[in-house]
């Protein structure tokens, strides 16, 4: 006759229904009636912390769930809230040089990007066009820093005679090119 051990108590009996309970068909469950019959061992109300040595009441309150014997972990929350609290500090000094870079080449390559697209939009016919309009119309003159850029030079050396010399410069050659 085929035999079968229990899972509980690792006893071999007769793989029949009389010693093992069938859940259906032909599937026989690991304990034997014996043992299901048994009263199961009431839960524990109360539980050792492993990190604080306290011990305090088995709930929700005291211990995050887990997917464990008891569906609670082994720490209390006390403990395991404050070892995450230092684990995502040490993460985040750990990371925040690496965040910064990261943050850094970013503004980096998007300002990149962004005043390459400004550029290619003033490059268009249209706007262009526009440009020159909205310059007439507003009768827009070169700053004085724009006018000593051109000369290589900074503002305070330059006396105003020669940056007005310097713009009338600039709008002849302006109007030569149109
Ligand atoms: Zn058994
Ligand atoms: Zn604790």
């Amino acid at each position: 006759m085929e035999k079968k051990v229990c899972r509980k108590c690792k006893e071999e009996k007769p793989k029949t229904n009389e010693f093992f309970r069938i859940h259906h068909n032909d599937y026989f469950r690991p304990d034997c009636k014996v043992c299901l019959k048994k009263p199961k061992k009431p839960k524990p109300t109360e539980k050792k912390c492993c990190s604080c040595k306290k011990t305090l009441k088995l709930n929700i309150d005291n211990f995050r769930k887990r997917c464990d014997q008891d569906g609670f972990r082994s720490d209390c929350k006390s403990c395991f809230d404050e070892k995450q609290r230092l684990r995502h500090r040490k993460f985040y000094k750990e990371n925040t040089e690496k965040e910064r870079k990261r943050l850094r080449d970013w503004r980096t390559n998007n300002l990149k990007r962004s005043l390459e697209t400004q550029r290619k939009s003033r490059m268009r016919p249209e706007n262009k066009k526009r440009q020159k309009e909205y310059d007439i119309k507003n009768n827009l003159e070169l700053p004085n820093h724009r006018v000593a850029n051109t000369l290589g030079l900074k503002l305070n050396d330059l006396t105003p005679d020669i940056i007005e010399t310097q713009r009338l410069i600039l709008k002849i050659k302006r109007e030569l090119k149109k």
